[in-house]
């Protein structure tokens, strides 16, 4: 600790001008001495410390709840070279939980506010700024931490690292790879896991582990219910376009809260009617929303967990009734589409529509794809068969979507180049034609 009457230097860059006796002595305490719970093959050492105050480059990704946590955790374990992505702006409702923000910094961009105050509060460490494209690749980060509330997000990072692996003669270089920690909440329920790319089960292997968003079947809002939550989902849906409250072809507002107390009052007497307790106008709020409520707490033990390398490789934390955690390993999926190197094989029948191609992409576990773009090669020239996010060239392709493959002039065995929002690199299927 800094003596008390000598003036702490607070430096925010300069890096050597603020060190102070015994600054590390706690870190010095897990990296100079084994332990009974130390990875069998780490090797305590002082150049541990070293490097992880002059070498070591961390690319953090998201400065929200995650990223907050990440960002304090790693600059005060000693990590001073960070860099730190993220492209949302600060909004009012942050400020419970992502503690690097104040109510003054509302609208300013997260990523500029966090690396400022982590560089003012702690001595030495450096947080640089960066955007995603084109330079990071660049940058020889050695580790990737990500804090992010988006799949698509992560699948797209994920195949960012995968595609700057370098294979000599089928063997993978094993210095081209980039290790990336992710960490994800959701309410009360987190995970943290390590990937390295090309090794281990990456976001993609996984993928089933995100299954689409749960909705209620409507049986059960309609005739029996038997939580809050389906109350509520029974006015939504059934009531409110039924009795239109607000006049005819007003769409249900979840921020107006004339439309939520009305919904709130009818979900309450639903629920009276099936001796159903727990309707509030906050949980109202949150189904009509589909707002799962962040929680500081959750982030912090992710964040925390998330620090932790020698993690093999999958945690899954959950407090929501009690304390459950425990950690599995996840394993490579052999035909991932993202990390396995092989070709994916897509079986259609020569009469099956276009779109029954891409909704296969979309709505598939393991695929998921957002706005998947087709290309082929026809008669030697090279043809967009669908491609949906330019205006012009979706107008275009349009009428594909209703033809059959052989009529699109496709035949087996045929190469599809997919392009998505969730890699950054095009991803090649082979068809197969079934009979
Ligand atoms: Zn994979």
């Amino acid at each position: 600790m800094a003596d008390a009457d000598e003036p702490m230097v607070v430096d925010g860059g300069s890096g050597r001008t603020c060190e102070w006796d015994g600054r590390w002595n706690h870190i010095k305490k897990f990296l100079e001495r084994s332990g009974p719970f130390t990875h069998p093959d780490f090797e305590p050492s002082t150049e541990s410390l070293q490097f992880m105050l002059e070498t070591c480059k961390i690319l953090v990704i998201g400065a929200g709840g995650l990223g907050c946590e990440l960002l304090k955790d790693l600059a005060l374990s000693g990590f001073r070279n960070i860099h730190v992505v993220d492209m949302d702006t600060i909004d009012v409702s942050n400020l419970n939980r992502q503690f690097l923000f104040r109510p003054t910094d509302v609208g300013r961009p997260k990523a500029n506010v966090a690396a400022d105050f982590v560089n003012n509060r702690i001595p030495g460490c450096y947080i640089i700024l960066e955007f995603i494209y084109p330079s990071f690749i660049h940058l020889e980060f050695h580790i990737i931490v990500c804090g992010l509330d988006s799949i698509v997000a992560r699948r797209w990072m994920n195949g960012m690292l995968l595609s700057l692996l370098v294979f000599e003669d089928g063997v993978l270089d094993p210095s081209s790879i980039i290790p990336l920690i992710d960490g994800g909440t959701e309410g009360f329920k987190g995970n943290a896991r390590v990937i390295l790319p090309g090794m281990t089960a990456c976001i993609d292997c996984t993928l089933e582990l995100y299954p689409p968003q749960i909705n209620f079947p409507m049986c059960t809002i309609a005739s029996m219910p038997r939580l809050p939550e389906h109350c509520i989902e029974y006015v939504r849906m059934l009531l409110w376009p039924k009795e239109t409250p607000f006049g005819d072809g007003v769409v249900l507002d979840g921020d107006d809260p004339e439309h939520i107390q009305w919904v709130y009052q009818r979900s309450l007497e639903r629920a009276a009617d099936f001796n159903i307790t727990g309707v509030t106008y906050r949980l109202t709020q949150g189904v009509v929303k589909r707002i799962i409520p962040a929680v500081a707490s959750t982030n912090a033990v992710i964040a925390g967990k998330s620090a932790y390398i020698p993690l093999n490789n999958y945690m899954v934390f959950n407090d929501v009734d009690g304390l459950y955690t425990y950690t599995f390993e996840a394993e490579r999926k052999e035909n991932c589409s993202a990390c396995s190197q092989v070709p994916l094989d897509l079986h259609f029948s020569p009469s099956s529509k276009l779109q029954e191609m891409l909704d296969h992409l979309t709505e598939s576990a393991s695929l998921q794809m957002k706005s998947p773009a087709l290309t082929a090669t026809v008669e030697g020239k090279n043809k967009t068969l669908y491609l949906q996010s330019v205006a012009s060239i979706e107008q275009r392709t349009r009428p594909n979507l209703s033809k059959t493959l052989k009529e699109l002039g496709l035949s087996d065995g045929q190469e599809l180049a997919v392009a998505d929002a969730t890699t950054p690199q095009t991803m090649l299927f082979r068809l197969c034609f079934t009979s």
